[in-house]
């Protein structure tokens, strides 16, 4: 591997990769190797080569992907490049192998691709990947990821997965909906998030769950959203929300010293604000706390907690502003119960925000059957609807269901933080865009007409 050539200066090793950029200086000839660990800098000689080797060399071409045999060398003084690992050695090459040539890639690879049309990027994303930038960032990605799970299994969470086809759960977005073959005129729904199954694993008695979890929202184009996106799922047994939020703290504290230490958090303990004092100082739910917003470092942390229970939709109608499954300030609990003065009741909700970006959003749940109800019904859902939608969470919660409480991040979100991307589709290996797309795969797409028969679909026109 190229990251480990630095130490074998002397010794005749094989290397496999793709030509990040070839150098043709007449006489001889300089390509910089890549593969996942870094670039290194070959050397052809045709006089190394021989007669087979220097018909090769002529024709290799950036992208082209090649079995290289060569000695490491020291470079002399004067060619040493302080910018790359490798830049004290290169290679002096002995054998030439083209595995795979490459077509000429519709943009460069071997320079930053964010100035490129995107359309273009996302339609060979597989392209765009190859380049540095977008490397680092899936790479962090899983290194953030490794680091959630070893410390979400050390404070004793299991991971567990939860269903994909499954019935709605009401986070406020429109689902995706998909048809039953086997059960004509019935429908699957895609889960908005693990909200309902996570709670029914704290009925089962498993006290600590985390998932990463993949949660599905048919939203319209409104900013910088995807139909699909990662959150990084949890939710706890015999907690109050400080437990859950202290939780979060200390993860969020523990990944940005160990996987980003360049980064500086402004202020720990993260402050903590109400709603109210949030929106009467700083006008936003998600106040930006940085002291320079042009310091890619600095990283804000703040919590916002006690958000209203219920906002009102612009057709007028009432709405859980996180979820319907969130608990009530126990002070207002007697405004829930009679109805009166609803709007004001606060629930046991709380945000983190950093940088101005809601990056994990959670609350206390309600684990008592009545209570639950008692939400629905000032929903102004009719006990039938109640029935046919939850009838199966009110009667978990009549087997001994533990208080609990949870979050979940915006995973997608944390990344783009941590990778000082202006937006989640740099984070995120095979986005949509914007509207939906998937221009790789070419999807959403029309479907022969006898799949459609066998899922019993007829497509208006
Ligand atoms: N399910 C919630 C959400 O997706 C998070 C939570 O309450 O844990 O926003």
């Amino acid at each position: 591997m190229i990251g480990e050539t630095s130490s074998l200066a002397g010794q005749t090793v094989l290397l496999k990769g793709w030509v990040n950029a070839r150098r043709d200086m007449g006489k001889v000839c300089f390509i910089d190797l890549r593969d996942r660990t870094g670039i290194l800098q070959v050397v052809l000689v045709p006089s190394v080569l021989g007669e087979e080797g220097k018909e090769l060399m002529k024709g290799l071409r950036s992208e082209y992907v090649l079995a290289i045999e060569g000695e490491i060398k020291d470079r002399d003084a004067k060619s040493i490049n302080e910018n790359i690992p490798t830049g004290k050695i290169e290679m002096l090459a002995t054998k030439i192998t083209i595995l795979n040539a490459a077509k000429t890639p519709p943009f460069e690879l071997d320079k930053d691709t964010r100035g490129i049309n995107e359309e273009v990027r996302l339609k060979y994303r597989y392209l765009d990947l190859r380049t540095e930038r977008m490397q680092k960032n899936i790479r962090l990605r899983d290194r953030v990821m490794q680091h959630s799970r070893q410390f979400l299994a050390k404070e004793g969470f299991t991971e567990i997965e939860t269903p994909m086809l499954t019935k709605g759960t009401p986070e406020g977005s429109r689902e995706f909906i998909v048809p039953s073959r086997l059960h004509p005129e019935n429908f699957y729904v895609l889960p908005q998030s693990p909200q309902q199954f996570k709670q029914l694993l704290m009925v089962a008695g498993v006290e600590r769950y985390f998932q990463f979890a993949r949660c599905l929202r048919d939203e319209d184009q409104r900013g910088d959203r995807q139909p699909e996106f990662t959150q990084c799922d949890l939710e706890m047994s015999f907690v109050e929300r400080e437990d859950v939020m202290d939780l979060v703290e200390r993860l969020m504290t523990d990944m940005v010293k160990t996987v980003t230490p360049e980064k500086v958090i402004a202020q720990t303990p993260f402050p903590v604000m109400t709603y109210k004092e949030a929106m009467e100082k700083y006008g936003s739910d998600k106040p930006d706390l940085r002291k320079d917003k042009n310091d890619p470092n600095e990283m804000a942390f703040c919590w916002v907690v006690d958000f209203p229970m219920f906002e009102t939709l612009d057709d007028g109608s009432v709405q859980a502003m996180h979820h319907p499954f969130c608990s009530v300030n126990p002070e207002d609990r007697e405004k829930l119960m009679s109805g009166n003065d609803m709007m004001s009741i606060r629930a046991n909700a709380y945000d983190l925000v950093c940088n101005g970006y809601e990056i994990w959003g959670g609350s206390i749940r309600i684990h008592e059957r009545d209570v639950q109800n008692r939400i629905f019904e000032l929903l102004g859902l009719s006990p039938e609807e109640i029935q046919t939608k939850f009838g199966h969470m009110l009667e978990a919660f009549e087997f001994g269901a533990p208080p609990h409480g949870g979050i979940a991040s915006g995973f997608d979100r944390v990344m783009m933080i941590l990778c000082n991307e202006p937006n989640i589709r740099e984070v995120i290996a095979f986005p949509k865009t914007g509207d939906a797309r998937d221009l790789l795969m070419n999807a959403p797409s029309p479907l022969p007409k006898k799949s459609l028969d066998e899922a019993n679909i007829q497509v208006k026109k």
